[in-house]
């Protein structure tokens, strides 16, 4: 039986921490690609690795399947994503359950977003509207170490980015143990928004999420969808790779290995950090591919050893 191992504790002790993010495969084919991936990857030693929640639960036995096997099968700690789409109370509560028999502890409580085809998320009857709800609801279900998503450049459906922050204040003090960030490519806009939340009293880790890109078009989609910027510089190399997927490759991923290694080793002090300068980790949302992350993993020990 592997030990269950709280994030929040991890994070007590380590800093930093870096973890993978995978979703639950439709196919037995994207089954064997991610089985693969996650071979390739568990020698880089992730502190844990997360596997998301499909829209309205369409993924729950899945995301439970998957969780328990990374578990069993890679002694990696995992971290199962939940949100609150399309479900009661009474079915969370199940799922939770579940997740408890099955050993895992920590939980992404998120509220997820509207279903395909509609604009605006609306709660199921008897089920909850805002992630803060679900925050509450799982530390009041049992033992969980709880972790809650935030957005350095602003949730796309908030009022204002102040309303953001008072909404991920409100989130925190509901007993989120530790963020974990969209996916951004600014890191100055990164270290603005954290030095806000520091100020807003918001002092939990928070985890840098970082997305490798390997499509030009992808990434263009996945930023218009959550708000996210691409700094014109990195626009334009991707650009100039006109296509050639090796190219974007190497352009997508030396870019991430530097905004890595800046935010590993930021020029100034952060004056909030437990260690005297850094993020408290890396996310890396590996869209169940192994090659980009490996690459800028080897990259940043590389950099690492050297700064040593
Ligand atoms: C790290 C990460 C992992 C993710 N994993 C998944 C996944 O597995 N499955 C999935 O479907 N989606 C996932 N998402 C996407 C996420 O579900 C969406 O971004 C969703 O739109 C918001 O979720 P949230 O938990 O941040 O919501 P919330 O924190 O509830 O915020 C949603 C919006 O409501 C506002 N708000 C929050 N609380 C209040 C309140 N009390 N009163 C008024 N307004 C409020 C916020 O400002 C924000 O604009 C993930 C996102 C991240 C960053």
């Amino acid at each position: 039986m592997v030990r269950v191992v709280l994030i929040a504790e991890r994070l007590r002790h380590k800093r930093p921490v870096f973890s993978f993010e995978f979703f639950p495969p439709k196919t037995e084919k994207g089954e064997t690609a991610l089985l693969r991936s996650l071979e390739r990857l568990a020698p880089l030693e992730p502190d844990f690795v997360s596997v998301t929640y499909g829209a309205g639960g369409s993924t729950r036995t899945r995301t439970l399947q998957l969780v328990s096997r990374i578990r069993a099968d890679f002694g990696i700690e995992p971290l199962a994503h939940l949100t609150c789409v399309g479900a009661t109370r009474d079915e969370l509560a199940r799922v939770l359950d579940g997740l408890a028999d099955a050993g895992v502890r920590n939980v992404l409580a998120l509220r997820g977003d509207p279903p395909q085809g509609e604009d605006t998320f609306l709660a199921t009857e008897g089920g909850l509207q805002y992630a803060n709800e679900l925050v509450s609801f799982i530390k009041e279900r049992g033992d969980f170490c709880v972790g809650a998503a935030c957005y350095p450049e602003t949730h796309p459906e908030a009022v204002s980015a102040e309303e953001d922050m008072t909404n991920l204040r409100r989130k925190v003090d509901a007993g989120t143990d530790f963020l974990v960030s969209q996916l951004f490519f600014d890191n100055l806009a990164f270290y603005r928004w954290q030095a806000r939340a520091r100020a807003a009293g918001i002092t939990i880790p928070i985890l840098a999420g970082i997305m490798p890109v390997t499509n030009v078009s992808q990434v263009e989609r996945f930023t218009k969808m959550c708000g996210a910027s691409i700094p014109a510089p990195l626009h334009e190399a991707l650009h100039r790779a006109g296509g050639d997927p090796h190219e974007v490759f190497w352009t997508g991923v030396s870019y991430s290995a530097r905004q890595c290694e800046q935010l590993l080793n930021p020029p100034a002090p952060d004056p909030y950090a437990r260690r005297p300068r850094g993020v408290a980790g890396l996310h890396f949302y590996t869209l169940n591919k192994s090659p980009a992350t490996r690459a800028i993993f080897e990259m940043l020990k590389l950099a690492r050893s050297a700064v040593v």
